[in-house]
């Protein structure tokens, strides 16, 4: 088998709203073989400009090192795409772009041998000693909970709502999202969606990047701690790890980061320089399904868990729930559930995939990363 063409196009919502999780300018790879099997992946927050001129083509820059090349086995290649990258973009947009040509070559991978990507990845048994969440048979998706507005009123009841009506569907696990909000909106609603779910289901909190200082972090972390929150999410800018290290230290609630982290080894500085025990690694971002699993082998002895950041498409969602499936030590990964939002290619995208049922994802089985994506899909929605 060898790879015949790598492709760029372009999704969008008509009217993308990002306070309503509306999808702009999202692109999509797909990968195809000279024996009319191919592969899909998006890339989550690579702008298309920069992804055509990577991946567009088999004059692009990823291009030219893929067309003609067998696609089996990804590592291979994943190996053959970074070393071309030693003198010039070892990081960056360049390794996320590697990352979705991975998750595409384990999707060919998975339709060649008629098998969902997860038991190629190591399968069901490397994962059973984890289970927090759900049972041994499925994967726990995590609601993430976004507002139309940011004021103190309007995080509570817009957010709350949503919480409450995921909560109804059957979800099991939920993060409120009280972004550039007062301390005291922050542990208000972390006290009212507490309230909601009841003590038995999943609750976390991110505030994305807020503070500066220790001490505001480590007394609203105790806080949260007495309403059993499950992980408190960027309380830092990215790169002060010295910041997470101390307030790691001293706090009883996990704290997660690396949703913009890349490759295992930038992961490895977030764990052992910052003290970060919940990881949040894009599928596509952090370079791939194959990049993933060897984080795993260094969050493991670390005794952190992995819990993948997911706030994409159901395209990336599809790739996810084969990384959740194998790990030890992912309770859950981040979810959008597009039942309240408002974007309608999220929801066209979501209904592809793999149902919710009872607020887990039963083991995939459909061959590959288990996602196709309609002609008339793409003529809705393809603006590039
Ligand atoms: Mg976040």
């Amino acid at each position: 088998m060898r790879i015949t063409q790598t492709q760029i196009m372009v999704l969008s919502d008509p009217q993308p709203d990002p306070e309503d999780a509306g999808v702009s300018d999202l692109a999509v790879l797909t990968i195809t073989t000279d024996e009319g099997i191919t592969g899909l992946s998006e890339i989550f927050s690579v702008p298309p400009g920069v992804a055509k001129a990577v991946l567009d083509g088999p004059d692009s820059f990823f291009g030219r090192l893929l067309v003609g090349q067998d696609p089996v086995p990804p590592e291979r290649l994943w190996k053959r795409l970074y070393e071309s990258m030693t003198h010039g973009a070892r990081r960056g947009w360049a390794l996320i772009c590697l990352g979705a040509v991975d998750v595409a070559l384990w999707d060919i991978y998975g339709k060649l041998l008629q098998r969902p990507v997860y038991e190629l990845l190591g399968g069901r048994a490397f994962a059973e000693a984890q289970i927090i969440t759900g049972a041994r048979d499925e994967v726990i998706p995590y609601c993430t909970i976004i507002s139309h507005e940011w004021d103190h009123k309007s995080v509570l009841t817009q957010q709350l709502a949503r919480v409450t009506a995921l909560r109804d569907l059957g979800y099991r696990a939920f993060k409120i999202e009280p972004m550039n909000c007062a301390v005291e909106t922050i542990v208000e609603l972390a006290r009212l969606a507490r309230q909601e779910i009841g003590p038995e289901r999943l609750l976390a909190v991110d505030v994305g990047y807020l503070w500066n200082d220790v001490g505001t972090a480590l007394s609203v972390a105790d806080r949260l701690a007495e309403l059993d929150i499950f992980f408190l999410e960027t309380p830092f800018p990215t790169d002060a790890l010295p910041a997470y290290a101390s307030l790691s230290a001293k706090t009883r609630v996990r704290i997660a980061a690396g949703e913009h982290t890349v490759t295992r080894w930038e992961f490895l500085d977030l764990m052992d320089r910052g003290g970060v025990n919940v990881v949040q690694p894009y599928m596509t971002t952090v370079g791939g399904l194959t990049e993933a699993k060897r984080l795993l082998d260094l969050a493991r002895p670390r005794g952190a868990l992995v819990c993948p950041g997911n706030w994409s498409t159901g395209i990336l969602s599809a790739a996810t729930v084969h990384f959740a499936a194998i790990s030890p030590c992912t309770p859950c990964f981040e979810f959008v559930a597009a039942e309240v939002y408002g974007s309608p290619l999220r929801k066209a995208l979501r209904e592809l995939g793999e149902p919710v049922v009872d607020g887990a994802i039963a083991l995939p089985t459909r061959p590959g990363i288990g996602l196709e994506l309609p002609a008339d899909l793409i003529n809705h929605y393809r603006v590039g």
